[in-house]
């Protein structure tokens, strides 16, 4: 029973796991990617890959072949081309160019302190004062923000915070182009109608779904699964120091990965890769998946034992 597939009849599931090249895959990385798989292929969908280095300082120099050497190591294989946002500028500024055509962006020259000395919200400052785009920062006018989505996992969500809900900026004062513009730029352009990604992502699907309604694309579902963090509130990541995963011992990084998903009754039972996924996809399921923001991992170990903390 897959309680996910309602509204996908006629277009083909696609979904993606997109990673950002500042590193190795750790474990943390590994369960957005399994999972986003599994969800993928038990809907007999497309799982596509796609490089998140838009941020090129950050990116590290042969990281994605990495990525991408870890991922068919782990058997995680992707349908089609791997896409780099480095190479999609045109697309980003194309659509920066329909919004400010539609006047639904405008420019701000607020640094960050400013903000900051007016209570660390953005209240629009910048709104009526017809600065020059060049030079200065590009902001969404959310004036009625999308802020109720229902989450496929966790159900009715709200969004209150109001850093998530203020004017997002979609082209930096140094000209990069913002997280929140790309992704949605990228999913529309690969067709991807399914995301699951970890819920340290559940308060910017706000910002995206207004994104969408303001081009008036369809946006996609969202499944946001629980990350591992080393601590309360401290996702596993480079920062810190998630060991990278170990490509020799890729069935026990997945039978951890699969445990972390509430999947422990097929994790030990198959000694190989394939059947091993295979037995994960007949039974991949969300009644299975613990409905929570993040479960706590062993952070030296950076891999996920039994007996979850609460
Ligand atoms: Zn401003």
């Amino acid at each position: 029973m897959f309680n996910n597939v309602t509204h996908c009849s006629e277009q083909t599931y696609t979904g993606r796991f997109a990673p950002s090249p500042t590193g190795p895959l750790h474990f943390g990385s590994l369960i957005a990617a399994l999972a986003s798989f599994l969800d993928a292929r038990a809907n007999h969908g497309q799982w596509l890959v796609r490089m998140e280095d838009i941020d090129r300082p950050r990116c590290v120099e042969g990281a994605d072949e990495r990525i991408l050497e870890c991922l068919v190591a782990h058997e995680l294989r992707w349908d089609g081309e791997v896409r780099y946002q480095s190479e999609q500028l045109n697309d980003y500024e194309d659509v920066l160019q329909q919004l400010l055509a539609q006047k639904a962006l405008y420019a701000c020259e607020c640094t960050r302190k400013q903000i900051k000395a007016t209570g660390g919200v953005y209240q629009g400052t910048c709104r009526e004062r017809d600065l020059p785009p060049m030079g200065n920062a590009l902001r969404l006018k959310c004036d009625q923000p999308v802020t109720r989505f229902t989450d496929q996992l966790l159900g009715p969500i709200t969004i209150s915070d109001p850093h998530a809900l203020e004017d997002t900026v979609l082209r930096r004062r140094d000209g990069l182009h913002s997280y929140n513009l790309v992704v949605v730029v990228d999913d529309i352009a690969q067709g991807v109608n399914h995301i699951v990604r970890g819920s340290d992502l559940l308060t910017t699907t706000a910002a995206h779904l207004t994104l969408y309604r303001q081009l008036g694309k369809t946006p996609p579902s969202y499944t946001h699964i629980p990350v591992a963090a080393t601590s309360s509130g401290r996702k596993l990541s480079k920062q810190n120091h998630a060991r990278s995963l170990d490509n020799q011992r890729a069935l026990q990084n997945l039978q951890q990965a699969l445990k972390f998903l509430g999947f422990s009754d097929i994790a030990n039972h198959h000694n190989s890769i394939s059947a091993l996924l295979n037995a994960a996809i007949a039974a991949w399921q969300y009644n299975k998946i613990p409905k929570r923001h993040e479960i706590i991992v062993d952070g030296a170990e950076s891999t996920y034992h039994d007996a979850p903390e609460s």
